[in-house]
């Protein structure tokens, strides 16, 4: 990149202003003041999030339809998925937690998965999406809200302590979101927003 033309880019820890150069596939660039992470050449990063966002999706519908675990007490087995969890909760008088679960493991996940396929499948045939900046802004605020790593954690602590008085089966769901865990990772591991705006842009420079 010649250097009257390369970009100037802001440390977001430090402020310092610095020129922005070409980076090698995978690669990162840090501040040069203060180490931290400027941007990252993240490899394919469009096609590989998509992939991972999708399947991750696939397997967030059966974490929710089917049982994360069934309990057998004499002779009677209760099952349970996370929606009925979620209901059970608020009918216990504890309408905020029930609220509070029920955002941050199904709202808030749906919501970012469904807004990230419309994003990047919308990108990936060349087309700005609808609505492109309000998307990226509310991924970017609702993301550290969804809370599937604490499920999971959570739903372990309590198996644990349930197994030593009851007999307790596990369900598919309890799987499914164990495997969701390593998507939704992969999936934040290959995001780039940096990425998707430089294709916007030249999306944009196509079209004009
Ligand atoms: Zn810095």
């Amino acid at each position: 990149m010649n250097r009257d033309t390369a970009q100037l880019i802001v440390c977001h820890d430090c402020d310092l202003l610095q020129r922005e150069i070409a980076l090698k596939k995978g690669c990162s660039a840090s501040c040069s003041r203060c180490g931290a992470l400027l941007y990252r050449n993240a490899t394919d990063s469009i096609n590989r999030t998509l992939a991972w966002t999708a399947a991750a999706f696939i397997v967030f519908i059966i974490a929710n339809i089917f049982p994360i675990f069934a309990i057998e007490l004499q002779g009677d087995r209760s099952v349970l998925n996370l929606i009925e969890a979620v209901s059970s909760i608020w009918t216990q008088k504890m309408q905020l937690m029930s609220l509070v679960v029920f955002v941050t493991t199904i709202l808030i996940p749906t919501v970012e998965m469904l807004s990230m396929i419309y994003l990047l499948s919308s990108l990936k045939m060349l087309r700005i999406p609808f609505g492109h900046i309000m998307i990226m802004k509310m991924i970017r605020v609702v993301s550290p809200w969804g809370m599937i790593e604490i499920l999971m954690l959570g739903m372990l602590v309590s198996l644990v302590k349930l197994t030593s008085s009851f007999k307790v089966i596990l369900g598919l769901a309890l799987w499914s979101f164990g495997l969701l865990t390593f998507l939704l990772a992969a999936a934040a591991a290959s995001f780039s927003a940096r990425h998707i705006w430089n294709l916007i842009d030249k999306i944009g420079g196509m079209k004009s």
